[in-house]
């Protein structure tokens, strides 16, 4: 019998690195227009259309907004592996992508930046969202925690006089 062939390291390599360019590139698209009548919670759904066709993974994304509960156990949101299913219960997008490092992680437990899978979260979101929203950023940034409040209000759309 013949044996699969397995993708080697370095092909992997090229993948995470085409994949995380396509990330950058899909969220500078998706939030830089100001003039769009989207809210950020389509704008979120269509992204995650996107990234799990990039990187091939088979994840749902639920926003239950008015789940208070879960939000203030969880701090926002959660992905469960068993159900492969993000839950946010904000809508914001450094939490969302906060939660697809986590799906990463899992599905490609090689590609990851830092031993600790939080700290790999946050670090993985904030460096896709300096690429590609770099005034976001900032805003995140300077705000650290309560960033993922206040980003809402703010709609992302801060990039496009850069
Ligand atoms: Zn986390």
């Amino acid at each position: 019998m013949k044996k699969r062939n397995v993708r080697s390291k370095s092909s992997k390599d090229v993948f995470f690195k085409k994949a995380q360019l396509k990330t950058v590139e899909a969220i500078a698209k998706s939030f830089s227009n100001r003039n769009e009548k989207i809210g950020n919670k389509k704008k979120i759904l269509n992204l995650h259309s996107e990234l799990r066709r990039e990187w091939r993974v088979l994840v749902d994304l639920k926003i239950e907004e008015k789940n208070y509960e879960r939000m203030l156990i969880t701090g926002g949101s959660e992905f469960e592996p068993k159900s492969s299913t993000i839950k946010l219960y904000l809508v914001s997008l450094v939490v969302y992508l906060h939660e697809f490092k986590h799906v990463l992680q899992f599905f490609y437990p090689e590609y990851r930046a830092l031993k600790d899978p939080e700290e790999d979260a946050f670090a993985w979101a904030l460096a896709v969202i300096k690429q590609g929203l770099p005034r976001y950023y900032e805003l995140v940034k300077k705000n650290g925690f309560f960033a993922r409040f206040i980003a809402e209000r703010y709609r992302y759309e801060v990039d496009e006089e850069a």
